[in-house]
């Protein structure tokens, strides 16, 4: 049993490679008194900041702006494909469970009529040629679509825009709806990093959250994977689901390990049954206490770290010659609605029912039920519910945020240069609250940079969260109605 009362230094680092950014110190109480919940910072401003008067138009205007002069940054495109043949019962996605398979033709006729309409507006002056680095399919289950489905919406996507020869191209599987021969397939297509659901070997947890799937089925499709050429293959895993306990899984680990994945995103599973219907079937007696899920956080990330995979940040970890971790080592990591990613500076264009999206200084989210989304494409219109358009502070502290959070560091002279403010005037308030994070020992305020400490690296959303304007505001008017 691994006892995590004290603070736990992890250095898990292989020789020759710069260990700064993947120390860790597991420290309990601290974890305890910030607590690993609040914004996961994929966009900044939130999504619970977009506002439902933001809509066609001005995504229409956002686009058209990235026309004019010639401008050719590249793209990164995420396609949201709903369906799922059976339910998780940890699930919060937005997904809709059907046997019909019928439903995703008709789903994919409709992400041709979205495409078009976006297609139309990014080639009002086709010379700016842009490209798309970074293509993501994310569900619900991709791979409930049929080969030929799939086949066709890459077609329809290359018909709209080019796939740049070295595009990082992924989707996510779930080997229970992966036959033999479609990892081949799908590489065929141009897909060459797949991310697969696994979340617990343990047959009693897997049965606790209705999602059997045997280790076999796993393996063959990492094996699958890696003959058909994937350079990248993650395996996510959830801590935190009902009937796990510190022994069963670090035998899901045992196996993780073997298995050697790319990289791996470690979930923390957050039971809100108010929130997410799908919940209400868990048995919260079968939950594991407070105490056990820190213990199992722990114990798995200390065997991650041991065993060479690097701390990225938040849930994810990677061998140290995966791109991202390169990316980390250089300075380079973003932070986009699709988490960590390697690809500066790309427009991310949202496609299918809730896909998000982020242009420019606007951020913009579709209808979230398949009736809205049809019917706004029926009408002839984008389909966009909600979003927003960020100010000039939204922009900085934006920017703030993405380094704190990729590269666990603050260059205030970067800021200050890149945004012409003085950032301690401007963040005076912030610096003051730092330094109470300083006395706990989470970051390190020196002369010109602001460095997340190894004790701070898994608390880096409450460190970010500082520089959250609308998060500081709630909390003002929280405490001002709590002293009323
Ligand atoms: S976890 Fe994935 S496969 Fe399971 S219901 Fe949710 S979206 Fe579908």
């Amino acid at each position: 049993m691994t006892q995590v009362n004290g603070p736990r230094h992890l250095p898990g680092i292989v020789a020759g490679m710069a260990p700064v950014h993947s120390e860790i110190v597991i420290d309990p109480v601290l974890i305890r008194k910030f607590d690993i919940t609040g914004p996961r910072y994929t966009s900044y401003p939130t999504a619970d900041r977009f506002v439902e008067a933001f809509g066609e138009q001005d995504l229409a205007s956002a686009l058209a702006k990235r026309n004019v002069g010639g401008v050719s940054l590249p793209l990164s495109v995420y396609v949201h494909l709903p369906f799922c043949s059976s339910l998780c019962w940890y699930c919060g996605c937005n997904k809709v469970v059907t046997k019909d398979h019928g439903r995703s033709a008709k789903y994919i006729k409709y992400l041709g009529k979205e495409l078009a309409l976006v297609g139309g507006l990014m080639a009002a002056q086709p010379e700016t040629g842009r490209e798309i680095c970074q293509l993501h399919w994310g569900g619900g289950t991709p791979t409930f679509l049929s080969r030929d489905e799939m086949a066709e919406l890459m077609q329809m996507l290359r018909a709209r825009f080019d796939l740049a020869p070295d595009a990082e191209v992924s989707i996510e599987v779930d080997p229970r709806s992966t036959e033999p021969g479609r990892m081949a397939f799908l590489a065929g297509l141009g897909f060459n990093r797949v991310s697969i659901g696994v979340q617990d070997f343990d047959p009693a947890v897997q049965a606790a959250v209705h999602r059997i799937q045997g280790e076999d089925l796993t393996r063959r499709v990492v094996e699958e994977s890696r003959d058909a050429g994937f350079r990248s293959v993650n395996l996510d895993l959830i801590y935190g689901l009902p009937k796990q306990t510190l022994d069963s899984f670090n035998a899901t680990l045992d196996r993780v390990l073997d298995i050697a994945p790319d990289r791996i995103a470690l979930y923390s599973y957050a039971h809100l049954p108010a929130l997410f219907k799908p919940q209400r079937r868990i048995h919260e007696a079968e939950l594991p206490a407070a105490e056990a899920k820190l213990e199992i956080m722990s114990l798995a990330i200390g065997r991650l770290t041991r065993a060479g995979y690097v701390y990225i940040g938040m849930d994810h970890f990677a061998r140290p010659e995966d791109e991202l971790a390169v990316a980390q080592r250089q300075g380079r990591l973003q932070r986009n609605f699709m988490g960590y990613s390697t690809q500066a500076g790309a427009d991310m264009l949202g496609f299918g029912v809730s896909g998000i999206g982020s242009v420019g200084a606007a951020y913009y989210q579709n209808e979230k039920t398949l009736d809205a989304y049809y019917e706004q494409l029926d009408a002839g219109h984008l389909p966009v519910m909600r979003g927003l358009e960020l100010t000039p502070d939204d922009l900085v502290r934006r920017a703030v945020i993405q380094s704190l959070i990729c590269n666990f560091r603050l260059s205030i002279e970067a800021i200050e240069l890149a945004w012409l403010v003085d950032f301690r005037r401007a963040f005076a308030a912030e610096l003051q609250e730092l330094e109470r994070l300083e006395q706990d020992g989470l970051v390190d305020l020196q002369p010109d940079w602001i460095v997340v400490t190894p004790r701070g690296r898994l608390l880096v959303r409450a460190v970010c969260a500082v520089f959250d304007k609308y998060l500081r505001q709630r909390r003002e008017r929280a405490a001002y109605s709590r002293v009323i």
